[in-house]
């Protein structure tokens, strides 16, 4: 039995139904019921060890080993992720044209592995490594392989560059274009629902207060209250799964 009234999940079912122009906008939250940990939550990578910055990267050989030590760690957990109910949800409204698309903060792909066609990655892709100089790239799981067995971090085979895991590290700026297409969504979005995200981590944080902003109505799923809950029209301090399944369910039901 959900502790979320029932009346709260029929009003974001009968704003889905009204909306012309629905938004979604995840963060790390929206994947731990996958069994990969978020950043900040009691338990999350934060706790366990400080992310490499891009600065730190570019300039020192211990710190891209380090890069490179975590990005194994963080690898494990991503090969092994299925979507989850949370993820399901949203690949099926998309598919319903319920949905305009999805920007996420996360780089786990599990978006369209449940079958989001519309998705922007702000932060890029851990299933890919890239090349800093030539922008070749490649399927993560080689190069993880190829560190495990050398110890050193990998260089760029067809220019000598260093190879880096195709998502952006803190220090490192976003994809403008990418970046461009987030904020045209977030300004056009009627109902934006921003699920799993502590929103805090800025530019991102800002698009639901873009979309607020502009009038639309803004739902947040999220485990933990977030500075943006004052703005919201209504929001879930529950699981991303089960809040995103009930209201699905609602929407179906009418
Ligand atoms: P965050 O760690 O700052 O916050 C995650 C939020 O999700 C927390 O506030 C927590 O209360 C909430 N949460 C956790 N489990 C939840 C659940 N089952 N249902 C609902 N809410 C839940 O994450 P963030 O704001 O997304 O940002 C940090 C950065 O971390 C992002 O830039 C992202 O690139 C990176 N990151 C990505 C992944 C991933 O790809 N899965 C994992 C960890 C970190």
């Amino acid at each position: 039995m959900h502790d979320f009234p029932v009346s709260d999940i029929e009003q974001c079912a009968g704003w889905l139904r009204e909306s012309s122009a629905c938004v979604a906008f995840t963060g790390a939250g929206i994947s731990t019921e996958s069994g990969i940990p978020d950043f900040r939550s009691p338990g999350g990578v934060w706790s366990r060890s400080q992310p490499v910055l891009f600065q730190d990267f570019l300039q020192d050989e211990d710190a891209r080993v380090e890069y490179w030590r975590q990005k194994c760690e963080s690898h494990e957990d991503f090969a092994r992720a299925e979507p989850n109910p949370g993820h399901r949800v949203l690949a099926n409204w998309d598919a319903r044209h319920l949905l305009r698309g999805v920007i996420t903060q996360n780089i786990d792909g599990l978006h369209q592995m449940a079958g989001s066609q519309h998705v922007l990655e702000l932060h890029g892709t851990a299933r890919r490594v890239a090349c800093l100089e030539c922008q070749a790239d490649w399927e993560a799981s080689a190069w993880v392989e190829e560190f495990r067995a050398s110890g050193n971090a990998p260089l760029c085979p067809e220019c000598g560059a260093w190879l880096k895991h195709a998502t952006i590290s803190f220090g490192q700026a976003l994809p403008e274009n990418v970046l461009n297409e987030a904020l045209i969504l977030s300004q056009s979005a009627d109902l934006f629902f921003a699920i799993g995200s502590s929103l805090v981590v800025e530019p991102a944080a800002s698009l639901p207060r873009l979309a607020a902003r502009q009038g639309a109505r803004l739902v947040i799923i999220n485990r933990d209250p977030t500075p943006l809950d004052e703005t919201a029209s209504m929001v879930f301090h529950h699981g991303a799964g089960e809040v995103l399944t009930a209201i699905d369910m609602a929407f179906n039901d009418a």
